[in-house]
């Protein structure tokens, strides 16, 4: 039964559901047992998802590429109560990749989730103009390493008899945005190869999905969402008319890793405050 929105504001909401009202304190239990391994994430969307499924009741194992990062962002996590262990790794590098899987089998004896979360855009011109080591180097990280990240979690995952496998893509993905030619791409790209796994894998118990963020102000974000007029001209797509917030990213990651998404897989949700995505 659906409640009016004047009804609602009556009745004094029970526990149970203030629990669930805001992206921020969401706090359930449907990820206890978990082993969560999430690139890329000492800031930004990446901390916030690594947060997100900690306070889910996941362990969680983050990674970046300097170490004071690593440190800084495994002890705030564990300062909030969760399961947190954090090491060094670059996406692009072959060893260190092996060794974050290493690590996070030797600290909680395997993974189910895997989150890709690691992209560049190391430069911005026309996409006719894009020097081809900034294309190479796009694509490497953005592209060939979610690719080579899921292949490699791929026989931890058959282990576990299953689990679960995020990229996180952009809205830029579907509408490329000047000039971010090359890295929108890259992001398109990441569309194709969640459902090209997705299929692949549905008999090994694996699901493979994507999400989409829109705008959000991150440090990543910051050439886009610091000055008046740039802030202006990205708001000017996006109906809601304000940016994400990390934890908006993370909820919607959450809910694909979990049992609540267990009939989705191949598939993107677009979390953007309604801007426009269509291939
Ligand atoms: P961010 O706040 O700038 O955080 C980037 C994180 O990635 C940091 O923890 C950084 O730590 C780490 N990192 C950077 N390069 C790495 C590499 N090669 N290997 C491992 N770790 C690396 O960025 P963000 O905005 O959260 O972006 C995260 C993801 O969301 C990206 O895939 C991005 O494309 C996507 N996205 C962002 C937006 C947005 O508006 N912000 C919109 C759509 C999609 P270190 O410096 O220690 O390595």
């Amino acid at each position: 039964m659906f409640l009016s929105s004047n009804l609602t504001s009556k009745i004094a909401m029970p526990k149970i559901y203030t629990q669930f009202t805001s992206a921020n304190n969401f706090h359930s239990s449907r990820l206890k047992g978990k082993v969560a391994l999430i690139t890329a994430s000492t800031e930004g969307i990446g901390y916030a998802i690594a947060k997100r499924l900690g306070d889910e009741g996941a362990s969680v194992v983050i990674s970046s590429r300097k170490e004071d990062n690593v440190k800084q962002a495994t002890d705030s996590l564990r300062k909030d109560g969760i399961n947190a262990e954090g090491l060094v790794c670059h996406v692009g590098d072959a060893e260190q990749r092996q060794k974050l899987f290493d690590f996070a089998k030797r600290k909680y004896g395997g993974i189910d989730i895997l989150v890709s979360n690691a992209a560049v855009n190391p430069a911005v011109s026309p996409i006719l103009e894009t020097d081809e080591k900034v294309w190479d180097k796009i694509f490497e990280v953005n592209v060939k390493c979610s690719w080579l990240l899921a292949k490699e979690v791929y026989p931890e995952l058959i282990k576990r008899g299953g689990g679960s496998i995020v990229f996180i893509s952009s809205i830029a993905g579907y509408q490329p945005m000047e000039p971010l030619g090359p890295y929108s791409v890259s992001k398109t790209t990441l569309l194709g190869l969640t459902k090209a796994i997705a299929s692949e894998v549905v008999n090994d118990n694996i699901r493979v999905n994507c999400v989409a963020p829109g705008i959000v102000a991150t440090k990543f974000a910051s050439a886009i969402t610091s000055s008046e007029a740039g802030k202006e001209k990205s708001l000017s797509i996006v109906p809601m008319n304000r940016f994400g917030k990390p934890s908006e990213i993370a909820s919607a990651v959450a809910f694909l890793v979990s049992d609540d998404a267990s009939y989705m897989t191949g598939e993107t949700l677009v979390v953007a405050g309604g801007t426009y995505a269509h291939l």
